[in-house]
């Protein structure tokens, strides 16, 4: 490899990979996060030295010190992505430059090194090149991609640690939900906040899910499925779920509206839906958007559909909101014909079964 390509990178094939017919099984019924490829990627960053050591080497378990900075303060990053099977058997990705990028952005309000972008593509290129076979080919089945870098050094003091590790580890995921996306029903946080102005927000940091998993678990305890939470201010405007963004779909106006950034993780599905719904026609509106406007326009009917985006659930229709004060729904409680279509539209181009007019796909295999 020329000097561009990863940093001493050496590939250590696993001793023993899982055989075909046990992969097969789990691919059958993968669930999600809970079973792995035989490999992951791994590279150290330390002060003066920049980015070393790349390896591509069996997947297991990690030593570090007790006293790593992140198990402390918690100085971790993470991206998400997906790896997809095409309809002639090669693999793609959707967007990873932007991923790339985010991972940078993050990094920057988390007192982190930068990744080069060239490096992230090319260690999951990498991870890929020698788990493909894990990538599953059922409908709407993906090998879920999870690169992360965190503070590995050994210190207790308060600063940005002045080692980290960057990995990338991957997991096949089932479709997120058998026979189709099921209607959410949201529960609005009126204690807690995920993130306010000046906050991490934004970042795709660990400790942004920390925070969010005791008001998540209060959502269950009333019976739905997500936590949705109100800006940290005034708590009044829509910010977004645990880990999805919201837009609200204004079928006589061709609107969508969704929160601005700002305290908002910027999703690459929502960056994607502005694209897709300028494309139909539809003007895509940032603005902020309050909870009592969403309880009016539902109940007025102006609001047709709501639905959360992300990369693990794609898009997925929101029917019921509720509170302390009540609930509503919206259309019913159904999934929309807008949310619908638009959710096949990006599952296609991402899937590899639509023309892909936007350079958004990387084919890897
Ligand atoms: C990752 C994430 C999203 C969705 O981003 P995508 O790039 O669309 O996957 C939304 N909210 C939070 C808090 C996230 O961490």
């Amino acid at each position: 490899m020329t000097s561009e390509g990863l940093p001493d990178l050496r590939r250590e094939p696993h001793p023993n990979p899982t055989p075909a017919d046990e992969r097969e099984r789990v691919l059958a019924d993968p669930g999600f996060g809970t079973h792995f490829t035989d490999h992951m990627f791994t590279m150290t960053w330390t002060e003066g030295r920049g980015w070393h050591d790349a390896r591509l080497g069996p997947y297991g378990p990690i030593t570090l010190s007790p006293a790593a900075a992140v198990l402390h303060y918690a100085q971790e990053i993470f991206e998400g992505m997906k790896a997809y099977r095409y309809p002639d058997g090669g693999i793609g990705l959707f967007r990873p430059e932007a991923n790339a990028r985010r991972l940078n952005i993050s990094a920057d309000r988390m007192a982190m090194p930068h990744l080069p972008e060239q490096w992230f593509i090319e260690s999951i290129r990498e991870l890929l090149s020698v788990d493909g076979d894990w990538v599953p080919a059922q409908e709407e089945a993906s090998l879920y991609v999870r690169p992360y870098v965190f503070a590995a050094e050994q210190f207790l003091g308060v600063r940005p640690a002045k080692e980290y590790r960057y990995m990338v580890i991957a997991s096949p995921a089932a479709a997120y939900f058998k026979g189709g996306p099921k209607p959410l029903t949201l529960w609005v946080s009126e204690d807690y906040n995920r993130a306010g102005p000046g906050g991490t927000g934004a970042a795709k940091a660990g400790g942004n899910y920390a925070a969010s998993l005791l008001p998540q678990a209060e959502a269950i305890d009333h019976g739905c499925d997500q936590v949705v939470f109100l800006d940290a201010v005034e708590y009044k405007y829509v910010d977004e779920l645990g880990g999805m963004n919201l837009f609200f779909v204004y079928e006589n106006e061709q609107v969508l509206y969704t929160p601005q950034l700002g305290t908002i993780l910027p999703g690459i599905t929502r960056d994607a839906i502005f694209t897709l719904a300028a494309e139909s026609g539809w003007e895509v509106r940032e603005t902020k958007y309050s909870i009592d406007r969403w309880r009016n326009d539902a109940e007025s009917g102006a609001l047709t559909e709501a639905f959360a985006c992300g990369t693990a659930a794609v898009i997925t229709p929101v029917g019921t909101v509720k509170g302390r004060g009540g609930e509503f729904q919206i259309a019913g409680g159904e999934a929309g014909k807008f949310t619908m279509q638009l959710r096949q539209t990006i599952l296609d181009i991402q899937h590899g079964r639509a023309a892909d007019t936007h350079g958004w796909t990387m084919r890897v295999a």
